[in-house]
């Protein structure tokens, strides 16, 4: 080999094994090399012993999905370029032209969107269901129900619907067939409750199907990433929303992947102290005369804080940094945004998880069908606690307050 690039791209050197660190090295590729044809010949997409294309797998996709899987209590993961990229692969995965899909009516909004428009458009129907009361699940399922999807707590107002009622309805639909049910766990983030198996020590395992999760949120904990996951704990299930995984090609980008790895060590603790503030917050919010409502699903009175109990914890429990306020509806919501626009330690942004706090000022009423009845009237402001201190962060709601309300 003359050619100084040829040597180069064919260059010998293969660096001694047993190389060892805290952290695991990355491997990138479009291109996995075969050692033979009839290697390249015998391996398959779907299976994880061997590698095809990187699209379909490395050592470093593998090990995060190995992972994640173990810290939600499944068997298989799958990941996906973003949060909603994992809704839309299980929609698009589990749902033909003529089935109908339920979706609670505090979904994840994109979640609704993709429902009325994609899933619409073919042929797919959708309903929104009451998620606080038991009964409006168990009633809209019927023949063609092939989906219905469980958000604990609900995005934005943060209801804690009953989970176990919920997946027993699913069980025992469409008599004793069930259908099946999908839980976004981003909230939860495989670490307030176990969604595979809601009641530890019951004798027939109670749980969800399969689950989605952002990664963007505390899993990346860094407002730098986008990715997404889905877990199941049956092989065929995965297999379907494989199929699908890769007919979309949906792949993830390793340095995106390295630094959830990165992540994921502290991910326990992380997510500790952003509950710890939320709920200071939260509390701290209760006793202001602004507030007409505090939802944070650890707070007793916030809507579903029993079922909260039920399955995240007689004691502390567990729950995500967030918390929403309804402003009394004496403040329009022009002094509502002038509120959002004094803060100065939480930024105005969407999504949520990684160390600076953040400020949403919603819509409720462009949001669902009807306001729903545990909800105070008002203008509704979300919050994400990110790693500040508490005190400045309630300094900062005070003087917001101050400055915008006086
Ligand atoms: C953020 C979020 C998503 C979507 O995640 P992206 O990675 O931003 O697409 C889905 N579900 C819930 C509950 C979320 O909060």
């Amino acid at each position: 080999m003359s050619d100084k690039t040829t040597g180069l791209i064919h260059h010998p050197y293969v660096p001694p094994a047993g190389f060892a660190a805290p952290q695991p090295g990355v491997y990138k590729a479009s291109t996995v090399i075969f050692p033979s044809v009839a290697d390249m010949r015998s391996r398959e997409w779907k299976d994880k012993t061997g590698y095809t294309y990187g699209l379909h797998g490395t050592p470093t996709t593998y090990l995060l999905e190995e992972r994640l899987a173990t810290l939600e209590g499944g068997a298989q993961c799958l990941l996906v370029p973003s949060g909603l990229a994992a809704i839309a692969n299980v929609g698009l995965s589990l749902l033909k032209s003529g089935d109908e899909v339920l979706i609670p009516a505090n979904a994840y909004g994109p979640n609704k969107a993709l429902a009325e428009g994609e899933l619409k458009d073919w042929g797919v129907r959708y309903q929104l269901y009451d998620p606080m009361d038991g009964q409006d699940l168990a009633r809209r399922i019927g023949p063609k129900t092939r989906l219905v999807w469980l958000e604990a707590a609900g995005s934005v107002t943060l209801e804690f619907p009953d989970l176990v009622a919920q997946v027993r309805i699913c069980r025992n639909a469409n008599g004793g067939a069930g259908v099946l049910c999908a839980l976004d766990n981003t909230w939860g983030a495989g670490l307030a409750f176990n969604a595979f198996d809601l009641v530890p020590g019951a004798a027939q395992r109670l749980g969800v199907d399969l689950t989605i999760h952002a990664l963007t949120k505390y899993p990346s904990g860094g407002g730098d990433v986008l990715m997404g996951a889905v877990v199941t704990r049956d092989e065929g299930l995965h297999l379907r929303l494989k199929r699908t995984h890769m007919h979309l090609g949906l792949g993830v980008g390793a340095n995106d992947v390295e630094a959830v790895l990165r992540s994921l060590p502290s991910l326990s603790l992380r997510y500790a102290a952003h509950d710890r503030t939320a709920r200071a917050l939260a509390r701290w919010c209760q006793t202001r005369p602004e507030f007409a409502q505090v939802l944070h699903p650890a707070l007793p009175g916030s809507p579903g804080h029993e079922h909260w109990r039920a399955v995240c914890g007689e004691e502390e429990g567990r729950a995500a940094g967030l918390f929403s306020v309804i402003f009394d509806a004496r403040y329009s919501q022009a002094q509502v945004d002038a509120f959002c626009d004094a803060l100065r330690l939480f930024k105005l942004g969407y999504s949520w998880g990684g160390p600076m706090s953040l400020v949403v000022p919603y819509d409720l009423a462009g949001m669902r069908p009807t306001w729903p009845a545990h909800l105070a009237r008002g203008s509704l402001v979300r919050f994400s606690a990110g790693l500040e201190a508490v005190q400045d962060l309630q300094a900062d709601l005070a003087q917001a307050l101050a400055a915008a309300l006086a």
